[in-house]
């Protein structure tokens, strides 16, 4: 190659740089960034130091993104992928496997199963766009972050009404009563998630309780249970063993997430797998694994009186 074409080489490589915009030359040139290269509208967790996809200003290298390993993939597949398999439940195989089908059963008893798993699909699933798009940029961000939030209220609310309408199928005064309740709590909690400062670095902590306590709001309704039907029976009316594995799941969730922890101990050590988010992440899920079987047990008790052990039923 002469020295002219050389030259001739070079500057339409440089031409070719200018037309790109940052974003795309970075994209091309590096991939994953550090904490201190970021915007300081993506600095959240110091703590997590590398592995951070930049601010792209634009939808379809933040889709590219889920096909590259980075700190945010865990969080994102960790509710991807039981957002496919509620929705798949959603849609039909929850009642072809798992939900027993009884003569006497009216449209509201099995419709009440899916209000939990539509809950359950927003819920996981606005999470998964939330960490998939949230790199976007600072405003998308910010949207989808209360669209997160959202997804969690509405989730905590389909859990209650459901498991309340099959604890209190026989006392509908006491379902609406409690229903209602429970979604003038879930519009409080929509008021302050919506607000703002709701997103800041330091109200992690009260995030993080204050959807505990929107949880545990549940305990009104179950201690109702128990001074009307009795111990025995209300342990049964909502299948309360999996009802308190589901808040120990949701509270242990909720407190690593505070607390940041494992990632405040090693800072750097957990950048990609490990993190507090994560193992936010797999609690939820967990936790909700456990109330859609107490919805079942509950479901199957409302028909039989019988209590039943087994997570499959055999129909
Ligand atoms: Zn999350």
């Amino acid at each position: 190659m002469s020295a002219t074409t050389t030259i001739r080489h070079r500057r339409s490589i440089s031409e070719k740089l200018e037309q790109l915009t940052p974003v795309a030359i970075s994209s091309t040139i590096k991939r994953l960034y550090r904490y201190s290269e970021l915007p300081e509208w993506q600095q959240d967790n110091d703590k997590i130091i590398t592995g951070y996809i930049r601010e792209t200003k634009s939808v379809k290298e933040c889709v590219k993104s889920l096909f590259l390993f980075h700190n945010e993939s865990i969080n994102i597949y960790s509710h991807l992928v039981p957002t496919i398999t509620y929705l798949v439940l959603l849609v039909g195989l929850a009642d072809m496997f798992l939900v027993p089908q009884f003569p006497n059963s009216t449209m509201m008893q099995s419709v009440m199963i899916h209000f939990f798993l539509l809950g359950s699909v927003l819920c996981l699933g606005c999470s998964s766009f939330f960490h998939c798009l949230k790199q976007h940029s600072e405003s998308h961000c910010h949207i989808w972050s209360k669209v997160d939030y959202m997804g969690i209220i509405i989730m905590i609310t389909c859990s209650i009404i459901s498991l309340l309408y099959y604890g209190f199928h026989d006392h509908i005064f006491h379902f609406k009563c409690f229903t209602v309740f429970t979604v003038i709590l879930g519009t409080i909690c929509t008021v302050f998630a919506l607000h703002d400062k709701f997103n800041s670095k330091t109200f992690r902590p009260f995030r993080a309780m204050f959807y505990v306590t929107f949880g545990l709001s549940g305990i009104v309704p179950i201690v109702t249970g128990f001074w009307k039907f009795g111990a025995y029976e209300a342990i049964r009316r909502v299948q309360l063993k999996y009802v308190l594995l589901e808040a120990m799941f949701y509270i242990a969730g909720a407190v690593i997430y505070g607390f940041r922890f494992p990632e405040v101990l090693a800072p750097g050590k957990f950048d990609f797998v490990g993190h507090s988010h994560q193992i936010f992440h797999i609690m939820v899920v967990l936790g909700s694994i456990c109330h859609f079987r107490a919805i079942l047990g509950s479901y199957v008790f409302m028909h039989t009186g019988m209590h039943h052990s087994s997570f499959v039923f055999i129909r």
